[in-house]
């Protein structure tokens, strides 16, 4: 169930890309491949010798003019340009990779994760998604029953746990400049405790969304604040902290490339990922459709509008009253799409049911692999799942049995289905 709440303001001045993801309040993720994709052109194949011969000065002269995407490609060229590159796609303060807190939660063990760890290490600025964080996430199984909800005071085992995350964050994102700790609802004060917590020479934001607490389906607004450390002037070690607001941040945060997939249990997580494109640009469908009945009435010109549904009436002056009529009410999936918009939604829906047949097949395949069940071909299977869960060092999760292993639960219930 998606709600779309949180499509932020201006959502529909942006272009229609039917390839992002959008999470269950309604904003978008980029996912890395669509981020570094060359814009296609026919001079996108062209190659350029000649600009490795240019002085150093030059050449990063016009390195510092590149997009992300061309800086992406020359990370993959001489040692020289690498460095440079590298160091300006992962600087750019106007690009924020996301990842969910569960994993840092859980552990961070390399086989509990699909992206590129090598890619986490450089990464500057990230969004750390919390789903819904509460005191529970960070007590001790034992507190929990204990724990007094009136005096709100951090057990041992709670600022244990903030502090084994931070140093979670640290470990896998060790060149971290800037975090934003992240939630869907603005519930609880423990954020400003785990951001106070945070290491202090790297900027620490929280951002949360707001608006929703008395009627859930209306729009929520992001809003943002910043840790500001200030050192006490005769000692290092006593430390102020105070938060500030800043303006709201409604980017589009992009999704981390994945790691390189390896044999049996990487053809499980390849399908996991494919299944989880699908669903995301799915999810993400509503929110262009919205945004097109905007452009339509209100890019580049100014021609209100009534809302379609029978006897609602409402009337739209101005930009983004329709979105917010349309998270309040779902009247949108009612709306007609406008004629110049019909080719484009129409050519995707093709596409997107070629997906799901894609996926289908590759379900199958999978099945057809792994033998049926009670088969010695299914046995062979499992004993190859087995020994890759133990022994792949990129399928570590600390000493954990093939078992007790995150990806044993999920192939189970791919090869046994448990809804038939
Ligand atoms: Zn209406």
């Amino acid at each position: 169930m998606v709600w779309y709440s949180a499509i932020p303001s201006g959502n529909w001045r942006k272009p229609i890309n039917l390839n992002l993801h959008c999470t269950l309040h309604g904003e978008l993720r980029v996912p890395f491949a669509q981020h570094v994709s060359l814009p296609d052109t026919p001079s996108s194949n062209a190659s350029f010798p000649q600009f490795t011969l240019l002085p150093l000065e030059l050449q990063l002269k016009v390195i510092y003019y590149c997009d992300q995407s061309t800086l992406f490609q020359l990370i993959h060229t001489s040692s020289f340009i690498r460095a440079e590159a590298s160091k300006l796609f992962f600087s750019n303060p106007e690009v924020f990779y996301w990842i969910n807190a569960k994993w840092l939660l859980e552990g961070a063990y390399p086989g509990y994760t699909v992206h590129d760890l090598n890619f986490m290490m450089r990464v500057e600025h990230l969004v750390i998604e919390f789903s819904w964080m509460k005191e529970d996430t960070w007590m001790d199984p034992a507190e929990r029953t204990a724990w007094n909800y009136i005096d709100k005071v951090l057990t041992t085992g709670m600022l244990g746990n903030i502090r084994k995350f931070w140093s979670m964050v640290q470990l896998r994102f060790p060149r971290l400049k800037r975090v934003t700790i992240s939630d869907d609802y603005d519930r609880s004060g423990l954020y400003w405790k785990v951001g106070e917590m945070g290491p202090t020479d790297i900027k620490v934001f929280v951002a949360l969304r707001q608006g929703g607490d008395k009627y859930p389906y209306r729009r929520l607004e992001r809003r943002l604040w910043q840790r500001m450390v200030t050192s006490q002037a005769d000692t290092h070690t006593d430390t102020k902290l105070q938060w500030e607001k800043r303006p709201p941040w409604c980017e589009p945060l992009i999704t981390m490339p994945y790691r390189r997939l390896h044999g049996l249990v990487g053809k499980f997580q390849d399908f996991y990922i494919r299944q989880d494109h699908w669903y995301g640009q799915d999810q993400s469908i509503r929110i262009f459709k919205i945004a097109a009945v905007e452009k339509y009435h209100f890019d580049g010109r100014h021609c209100s509008f009534r809302c379609s549904v029978q006897d609602c009436n409402t009337v739209f002056q101005q930009p983004e009253e329709y979105t917010t009529h349309a998270i309040d009410t779902r009247h949108d999936e009612m709306h007609p799409l406008p004629e110049s918009f019909k080719h484009l939604f129409a050519k995707n829906d093709k596409r997107h049911e070629q997906l799901k047949e894609d996926l289908s097949k590759r379900r199958k395949h999978i099945l057809e692999q792994c033998g049926s069940e009670g088969s010695s071909q299914r046995q062979a299977a499992m004993k190859e799942i087995m020994h890759q869960l133990e022994n792949n060092a990129l399928l570590s999760a600390q000493g954990k049995s093939a078992s007790e292993h995150k990806w044993w639960d999920i192939i189970d219930s791919f090869l046994y289905p448990r809804d038939g």
